[in-house]
């Protein structure tokens, strides 16, 4: 050791594209959004017993030493935008504007949004009548 700033392992990365599942992604995308286990697997229609071995697996292809460092990793590799939201009816619409299917959480968030929309609509109309 005789180099005195050291980079961790695979902080360079260069290697193949580690290929996550969209839900590995997903669980990674909600820990970097400083969620909790506990508020993943809400979101994600979960156990929270089942975050953890999500995680793991995630880890594993990665090759992260952990969660934070996973993070890091999927971001580099270009697999995880952390700017982007997922949940709500933002991250619906982006999902609907890339062309794809939103996802689980956004649906969800969808369903919430047009719900409130939905009682707002009505609220007004009956203080208006
Ligand atoms: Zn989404």
């Amino acid at each position: 050791m005789t180099s005195p700033v050291q980079a961790g392992p695979s902080l360079s990365g260069g290697g193949p594209t580690p290929s996550l599942t969209e839900h590995e992604l997903h669980v990674l995308n909600l820990i970097a959004l400083g969620h909790t286990h506990e508020q993943i697997a809400q979101q994600l229609f979960m156990t929270p017993k089942g975050v953890t071995p999500t995680v793991n697996r995630a880890l594993r292809k990665l090759g992260a030493n952990n969660a934070p460092h996973a993070v890091f990793l999927a971001v580099q590799a270009g697999l995880l935008d952390p700017r982007r939201r997922h949940g709500d009816h933002a991250g619906f619409a982006a999902h609907r504007y890339r062309g794809e299917e939103p996802c689980e959480a956004c649906w969800e968030g969808e369903r919430a949004y047009r719900r409130e929309r939905r009682a707002a609509r009505r609220a007004a109309k009956s203080a208006a009548a």
